[in-house]
């Protein structure tokens, strides 16, 4: 069992991502105020304070005054001091996002994947298209790169960029950064979607200064971030989340993962593709072999009255449901995001639904002490999570950027 050691140095990074996090969402702010607001010494935050200036991530934009005392100098997120580009990696597409450091996208590139496309190498030659791509599109110069987060689904090891295990690609122990080194020139970190989630709901989303938080996946894949006091709940070995892979029926369906009744095998887009073709064989809302065809499909049906297509809304609800009110019960958590295309998609309906069949199978307490919500984030929040990744390790000293890649024709970006 791998242990983690937090040294004065991982202190001073997580408060140093932390000072800024908060200026990147609130700018302009004082010292003062991000005392305040992170809990840190007053002399602690000017220190932080002046090496992000340093860095010129961020820049003096002025005074406030304040009553009866010195006016307080003001500090603001330096948007044009730096890029950062986020990768989605998902299983039916590969999407990326560059954005300037105040987290504007300035421009996007979007790859289909065809089924039986997904060999390692297929992936890196998409993301490495696309990655270049973007920093064409946004004219950015190559040295203003801070860095590539890649989230990509399933287990992955961040301290050795190994994506471990995608159970929709049977994929085992890819060198996915060492691979993606060798076409990308800017330093690389690796996480998977349920992290870049969750990281982008604290940081933008529902999340935003409210306390435990669980956000709910629901795309091909299914899984959930947990932010937990305040941080992300990575677990031991970075697998915490995996909810997905929970059983929901014994005896059920067989999944990817080898197991049977996991709660994706319901709720997936697949499994919702499945509690349809179950239902109605026939349907004409089933499109095989697309399934953003058929969840839009089910989306529009819903609106429009259609029995077939509220009953598989509802059936998968109730999975969702019973899925969610067993995260209530073991988490007690004040937030519940329902995040990912297929939620975004099948929208409100959808939720409605979700919160009726958690309240059936949580206990009364918590549930009542549980909000639960759609994700506000009107972008990929994958993309945005996974560049705040980036972020993350542009703020590590040099020398201690474990999992980084740097490219062999890597820019002295800094
Ligand atoms: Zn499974």
């Amino acid at each position: 069992m791998r242990r983690v050691k937090h040294t004065s140095r991982d202190i001073r990074t997580a408060n140093r991502y932390e000072v800024l996090r908060h200026i990147i969402a609130e700018s302009p702010t004082s010292r003062q105020e991000l005392a305040a607001v992170t809990g840190l010494s007053l002399a602690t935050v000017a220190t932080l304070v002046g090496e992000l200036l340093e860095l010129r991530m961020i820049t003096e934009v002025g005074f406030e005054d304040s009553a009866g005392g010195r006016p307080r100098g003001l500090v603001a997120v330096n948007a044009s001091g730096g890029a950062l580009i986020g990768v989605d990696i998902a299983e039916t597409y590969v999407h990326v996002e560059l954005f300037d450091l105040a987290l504007n996208v300035l421009a996007r590139a979007d790859e289909d994947m065809r089924p039986g496309e997904n060999r390692p190498e297929q992936v890196v030659g998409q993301v490495a298209a696309a990655v270049g791509s973007v920093v064409t599109q946004a004219g950015v110069e190559g040295a203003r790169v801070l860095g590539v987060g890649v989230s990509v689904p399933g287990q992955v090891d961040r301290a050795t960029g190994i994506a471990e295990y995608a159970p929709n690609w049977d994929w085992h122990d890819v060198p996915l950064l060492d691979l993606l080194s060798e076409h990308i020139a800017y330093p690389l970190h690796l996480d998977n979607p349920l992290r870049a989630c969750a990281v982008a709901e604290q940081w933008f989303g529902a999340a935003r200064g409210r306390g435990d938080t669980v956000v709910v996946n629901l795309g091909t894949g299914v899984g959930a971030g947990l932010a937990l006091g305040g941080r992300l709940h990575r677990g031991v070995s970075n697998s915490a989340g995996e909810w997905g892979h929970t059983t929901l029926v014994l005896d059920g369906r067989l999944c990817h993962c080898g197991n049977h009744g996991c709660v994706e095998t319901y709720v997936g887009a697949p499994g919702i593709m499945l509690n349809l073709r179950e239902l109605s064989p026939q349907s004409p809302l089933l499109h095989p072999e697309d399934q953003t065809a058929t969840i839009d499909a089910l989306a529009r049906g819903v609106a429009d009255g259609d029995p077939v297509a509220v009953k598989v809304v509802r059936d998968t609800a109730r999975y969702i449901g019973a899925g969610i009110a067993n995260l209530v019960n073991l988490l007690n958590p004040e937030l519940v995001v329902l995040s990912s295309w297929v939620a975004r998609r099948l929208g409100e309906p959808l939720l409605a639904e979700v919160r009726e069949a958690v309240r059936r199978h949580a206990l009364a307490r918590p549930f009542a002490a549980t909000e639960i919500v759609l994700s506000p984030i009107p972008t990929d929040p994958v993309c945005l999570g996974a560049a705040t990744f980036a972020l993350e390790g542009a703020l590590r000293p040099v020398g201690q950027r474990g999992g980084v890649r740097a490219g062999r024709t890597a820019p002295a970006s800094r």
